[in-house]
């Protein structure tokens, strides 16, 4: 199949959360199966390749000019869309956070689709990700008609996140938004609002299948309580969601070669390994449970519980890191006040940048990873941590359910039981869990370790996420051709054919 991946960010190029780590891990294992995968994101001023090449120099996006460059990132075909708009679109030092970020990630969607429309390969799956791309769905079916796509796939990793905005922003793109604000088209769910846009829910509405991404928040989001004003419209197309929970790219999360580590460790020396990872940080060195987590700061993640769980650790004895930082000003004004009153504390590191190696090394270092996060669609940190023979205490939500059990839940057969879990995303229900992680940690170092070898033996590769992705996308291109796929692949063979070499490239 010709894949294409429309995405903001992939990682390590582009990253600021899990989206960036989705994109690499699914494109690479879809490439390892030998599919033909392209990867669309734009060229922000922030990537720094040395190995880029101009595929396409100059072509129009309304009335302005824009190239697409090429290279290959972890192994994937990945295509930047250089968008030479007056307003500098990316141009802005990071990915998000702009106050245009709506008409940003608009032209990106149109100026990614003039490309595709003039590269004139076939299409099997065009695959979007998040809002910041969703409206490609309705415009394949609108001022893209002559693509030849074979099915719109919608990936949500957080529904939170919408793309609201006003019916001129899609006229600015020469849409015509007023048609679109029609019920049942674009028009935000909140009645409130119903002059308003919403971007993911044309996405939700124009593609042919959605997918959450772990199955419990598939159902979760069909609720009020976490469908944020789209639980009508999701349900009302239950048909066409399935939920698929993430992978972790396991090439980049490998404790046994990762250069972040002081130890690289396997399952057997991760005890010793850990101790030396330790070393690393300036924190007492006396033998006690290390509690982090590596997070965005935003209501989402818990921020109140993590500053109970800060509290909470130190009293019980054990050192608390945290590395993340807030896009809201309120909160970080908070965590930089906490940041001062525990200065100085050897229990306690608090570290508000954005630093994967830090990352690397902080689930290097850790005995428990906490995640109390109030909804999380997937979460990739409970993931990456047992990956690092660090066991997870999470709420039970989203994909935390569907992946971390707890080690005293007599429904769980004894060998999926990986980790501790707490019911709500209170403060009562958190620390009794943290007491009984704690209680475990100091009183059965046997039961501990093995939960800790249940973590890093654990499959959480994309191999399998991958191949329900591939069974859906065969499911939806059902036995019809759309096109000349015989010719569409002879021309795709010999663009990913190796300079030179004659090599045929891979058989499916
Ligand atoms: P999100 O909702 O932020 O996407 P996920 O759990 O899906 O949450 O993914 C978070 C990813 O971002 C993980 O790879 C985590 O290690 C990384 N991350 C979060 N905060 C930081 C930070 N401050 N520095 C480095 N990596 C971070």
């Amino acid at each position: 199949m010709h894949i294409v991946h429309l995405a903001a960010e992939f990682a390590p190029i582009a990253k600021a959360g899990g989206l960036g780590e989705v994109l690499v891990g699914l494109s690479r294992e879809l490439t390892r199966s030998a599919h033909f995968v392209d990867v669309i994101i734009p060229k922000y001023d922030s990537i720094n390749l040395s190995q880029l090449k101009i595929e396409v120099p100059d072509f129009k996006c309304l009335e302005y000019g824009n190239a697409m460059w090429s290279t290959k990132v972890e192994d994937c075909q990945v295509h930047l869309l250089e968008a030479r708009h007056p307003a500098g679109y990316f141009h802005r030092g990071k990915i998000y956070g702009e106050e245009d970020d709506i008409a940003r990630f608009i032209y990106f969607s149109r100026a990614a689709l003039e490309y595709l429309k003039l590269k004139k390969e076939p299409i099997d799956v065009l695959h979007l990700h998040d809002w910041h791309v969703s409206l490609c769905a309705p415009l394949v079916k609108d001022l893209f008609k002559e693509l030849k796509v074979g099915a719109v796939v919608l990936s949500i990793h957080n529904v939170e996140y919408q793309g609201k905005c006003a019916v001129s922003d899609l006229d600015a793109i020469g849409m015509r938004g007023i048609d679109y604000l029609s019920k049942e088209k674009l028009q935000d769910d909140n009645p409130k609002f119903p002059q308003t846009i919403n971007l993911l829910k044309g996405g939700i509405v124009y593609s042919d299948a959605v997918v959450p991404v772990s199955p419990s928040y598939a159902k979760e989001i069909l609720t009020p309580e976490y469908g944020f004003n789209l639980n009508r419209s999701l349900r009302s197309r239950q048909a066409k969601i399935t939920g698929i929970l993430n992978g972790i790219d396991t090439t980049i999360w490998d404790p046994s070669t990762d250069r972040n580590l002081a130890a690289q460790y396997a399952v057997e020396s991760v005890t010793k390994a850990k101790q030396v990872n330790r070393g690393q940080f300036k924190l007492d060195a006396k033998k006690r449970p290390w509690l982090g987590a590596v997070t965005r700061l935003v209501p989402q993640k818990g921020p109140e519980l993590l500053e109970e769980a800060l509290k909470k650790t130190v009293g019980m004895g054990g050192c608390f890191l945290l590395l993340g930082s807030s896009p809201m000003p309120k909160i970080q004004d908070h965590f930089n006040h906490l940041k001062e009153k525990y200065k100085g504390n050897p229990q306690v590191l608090l570290n508000y940048e954005y630093n994967e190696s830090l990352a690397h090394l902080i689930y290097g270092a850790l005995d428990l990873l906490l995640v109390p996060s109030h909804f999380e669609p997937c979460g990739l940190t409970q993931l990456i941590a047992m990956r690092y023979g660090t066991v997870p205490i999470v709420c039970a939500t989203g994909g935390l359910k569907d992946t971390v059990f707890d080690w005293e839940d007599s429904k769980v057969p004894i060998g999926q039981r990986n980790g501790f879990t707490f019911a709500d995303p209170t403060s009562s229900s958190m620390d009794l869990t943290l007491e009984r992680a704690f209680q475990l940690f100091r009183s059965d170092p046997a039961t501990f370790q093995s939960l800790i070898r249940r973590g890093m033996q654990a499959d959480f590769s994309w191999e399998k996420p991958a191949q329900e992705y591939l069974k859906l996308y065969r499911k939806l291109l059902g036995e019809q051709i759309p096109y000349d796929r015989v010719h569409h692949q002879e021309e795709l063979r010999n663009r990913l054919r190796p300079k030179g070499t004659g090599r045929p490239s891979p058989q499916r």
